[in-house]
């Protein structure tokens, strides 16, 4: 099948999605596509999910000017579109006399990024806020602004609201070559078919270098920096109720202990330049150093109550830094590259700045009428009291079937998700909708149900009921 549209977006993750929230204000036809069978991206659904201050990111540069603006921008959004966000606020202990003599120079950075409120704590006031901090503590730097979110849902709830206002999305939809005639492109090819836009917008993370050589706009290239995470069970008796972070590394945040919005306590990650983009093997030296630099920072962890780990692949741009172009070589182009370990915090400052440097290249804005501007989530009845629960039964029967007894999820919640816009197709897109699957057996118990509704809401065998897309069927065939 042919396409035609105004917009063309490349990558369904938290920087392509937000830019389709925002360009469904206006009277613009917008297609969203993604390689993947879902939304959520590839570096968006596995990163430290941690909705900064970005007080760590260099001074005075594209990544501190949107950070410090995207960040008003998330108090309406989590509001309009029931994205869960935590503003547990973060902390960064020193541990020895060494970690000292980098305090001055964080505190130099956070105020030249704007971020006045970041404070060095002393060691009784850090105790007092987290007492199970390494109680070795030489006091530590207080950010309380810092933030947790649910990167699943800030993915899922803005393609959700875009597909209300009109945007199309297609999924399992990879780009595979661009034609480009007399400094424009003609036609995107995709797995899906032509498609013909007078804009494109490359938003494709790790690959976005790939599709900058198709219009021959790639002065770059991107390589895979690995971060391996553990996830802790909900039920484990040591836990923070604040982001603890220690002292950053020049490539990253260095290893973080987090409290999830969802009551999992998520530790890591790595930072390991690799080659190939498609390494997302976790290894027993990696989750060894995770391991050891989260003890020091919170030494009671009991690490052994792990229920999975996991690899999240951040999108490292050679040269750095982010890039925000325009192209004025090939009409109609914009690249959007560069955005490596901040770009869930400041995906919504990228939408609004890539889209008003569009408009001032020539992209006509007219503000439509009856925007949506919320959505609702799906009712969480493991959250509801006992009268509120008994409303929902007997509202939906469906709601009386609990199918994954870890979080306490019901049937309804799962068929919820499924008939949703921009809908689960597999066993993991409902587990990151409404977390069946997300518990202490992982998916042990649900995944034989899960399957089973799957295939009876969609209409199909349980034989082509898959995991994650591609081959990965959960069932002999
Ligand atoms: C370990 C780790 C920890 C991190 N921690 C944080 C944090 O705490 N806070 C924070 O703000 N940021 C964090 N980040 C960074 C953040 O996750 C990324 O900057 C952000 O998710 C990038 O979003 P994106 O939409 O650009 O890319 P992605 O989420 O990677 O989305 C790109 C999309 O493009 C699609 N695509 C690629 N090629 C094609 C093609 N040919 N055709 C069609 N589609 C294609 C992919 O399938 C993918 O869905 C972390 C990242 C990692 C990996």
């Amino acid at each position: 099948m042919n396409y035609n549209t105004d917009v063309l977006i490349i990558g369904a993750g938290a920087v392509g999605t937000a830019i389709a929230r925002e360009l469904s204000k206006f009277q613009l036809d917008v297609i969203l596509c993604d390689k993947n069978d879902d939304v959520g991206g590839d570096a968006s659904k596995s990163c430290s999910s941690c909705c900064s201050t970005e007080s760590t990111v260099t001074p005075f540069t594209l990544e501190s000017k949107l950070a410090q603006s995207s960040r008003p921008l998330f108090y309406h959004l989590c509001e309009e579109l029931e994205i869960p966000i935590n503003f547990c606020g973060s902390i960064t202990p020193v541990l020895n006399e060494e970690q000292m003599k980098v305090i001055p120079s964080m505190q130099e950075k956070a105020f030249n990024n704007g971020v006045y409120d970041v404070e060095f704590l002393t060691h009784d006031e850090i105790m007092e806020l987290e007492p199970n901090i390494n109680p070795c503590n030489l006091g530590g730097l207080y950010s309380p602004r810092d933030a947790q979110i649910s990167q699943f849902m800030l993915v899922i709830a803005q393609a959700e609201n875009a597909v209300a206002n009109g945007v199309e999305v297609l999924l399992d939809c990879r780009v595979t070559g661009m034609e480009v005639k007399d400094g424009k492109i003609e036609t995107v090819n995709t797995t899906k078919g032509d498609i013909h836009a007078k804009w494109v917008i490359n938003c494709a993370g790790l690959y976005c270098d790939e599709i900058a050589k198709m219009v021959g706009e790639c002065d770059f290239t991107v390589h895979p920096r690995k971060g391996q995470f553990f996830i802790l069970s909900k039920d484990t008796p040591v836990k923070v109720s604040h982001t603890i972070m220690s002292i950053p590394t020049p490539t990253s945040r260095g290893t973080l202990v987090i409290p999830t919005v969802d009551g999992n306590i998520l530790v890591g990650p790595t930072a390991e330049d690799l080659q190939d983009k498609t390494d997302k093997k976790t290894t027993k030296e990696g989750l060894d150093f995770v391991a050891r630099n989260a003890l020091a920072l919170v030494p009671g962890l009991h690490m052994e109550d792990t229920i999975t780990q996991f690899v999240g692949l951040r999108p490292a741009r050679e040269p750095e830094g982010y890039n925000i172009l325009v192209s004025e070589k090939v009409k109609g182009y914009v690249g959007i590259s560069g955005i490596r370990s901040s770009g869930l915090t400041v995906s919504l400052g990228i939408a609004k700045y890539t889209i008003h440097e569009m408009q001032k290249a020539g992209l006509e804005l007219k503000r439509k009428n009856g925007f949506i501007k919320r959505r609702e989530g799906i009712v969480k009845f493991s959250d509801k009291s006992d009268e509120e629960k008994a409303k929902l039964i007997e509202k939906d029967p469906l709601y009386g079937k609990i199918i994954c007894r870890c979080e306490q999820i019901t049937e309804s919640e799962i068929v919820q998700a499924i008939h949703r816009p921009v809908g689960a197709r597999t066993v993991d897109a409902v587990k990151r909708r409404v977390r069946a699957g997300m518990g202490r057996c992982q998916g042990g118990f649900c995944s034989p149900l899960v399957i089973e509704i799957i295939a009876r809401e969609l209409n199909i065998s349980p034989e082509e009921v898959r995991k994650r897309g591609g081959v990965s069927y959960m069932l002999d065939k």
